[in-house]
């Protein structure tokens, strides 16, 4: 029986990979709003909440796409889920290999239960937006995304100015879910040169107008670096583009 259910897993962790990297047909990225610190704030914001507030994402990944001769006229279509009753389980700040693992167990089983509203659709990918007010918290915790699994778990901040950056990270951790590694120094947040740089090429280097997706800044000297305000500023590098399924080699 053991052995049956792991065969299940395994093969269907195998199709999510070949039909999320084969960018034959749109993928539906389920966008589910939760209020992470239980402010009002963040409830007031969730309930403005319309599709229109992700569609730079759809946009992001269409013109990057097919920058690189993907043919698929959409390639990702950002679905507006309502909010779930629970939260996600979170991960321990600097928990270990065993802690991270279970926690990805859990989240996918969250996920599963989370995600299924009936009478809609269910997406392919789904992103568990943890919102926060902006005047309790200063710094929100690290986001994540899994390809195991298919899921995303994003804290962003309650605040209609800070929409872009959100989106910035939504679709960073949607990257993730489809097979893109970080580019960043995961110690100083510094974009690794080339590949987290949006014009390694460049001359002078510094500073870089726009930052690649999976670094998430733009360097503006080899220490400092800044998140730009929305996705208009950033780019698919060819290393992610050949990582997700866009390019081959
Ligand atoms: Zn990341």
């Amino acid at each position: 029986m053991l052995l049956l259910a792991l065969a299940v897993v395994a093969a269907s962790t195998w199709l999510d990979r070949v039909r999320t990297t084969s960018w034959k047909e749109t993928l539906w990225v389920g966008v589910f709003p939760v209020n992470g610190d239980g402010s009002e704030t963040a409830e007031r914001y969730i309930a403005s909440l319309t599709t229109e507030d992700f569609a730079s994402l759809e946009t992001f990944f269409a013109s990057e796409a097919q920058r690189y001769g993907v043919t698929v006229q959409q390639p990702i279509r950002i679905e507006l889920y309502p909010s779930p009753k629970d939260k996600p389980p979170l991960l321990a700040p600097g928990s270990g290999l065993i802690a991270t693992a279970w926690w990805s167990l859990k989240v996918r089983w969250y996920a599963h239960r989370a995600a299924d509203v009936p009478g809609r659709a269910p997406s392919h990918i789904r992103v568990f937006v943890l919102y926060h007010d902006p005047e309790l918290t200063e710094r929100v915790p690290h986001s994540l995304g899994l390809q195991k699994g298919l899921v995303g778990v994003v804290h962003a901040f309650a605040d209609p100015q800070m929409r872009g950056q959100n989106n910035i990270v939504i679709a960073h951790e949607t990257m993730h879910t489809v097979g893109a590694t970080d580019k960043y120094d995961l110690e100083s947040g510094e974009p690794l040169f080339p590949d987290g740089f949006a014009e390694p090429e460049r001359n002078p280097r510094y500073p870089q107008d726009k930052a690649e997706i999976m670094a998430g800044q733009r360097a503006l000297s080899p220490q400092e670096h800044a998140m730009p305000d929305g996705l208009r500023d950033v780019v698919v590098g060819p290393a992610t583009a050949r990582e997700i399924g866009w390019t081959r080699r």
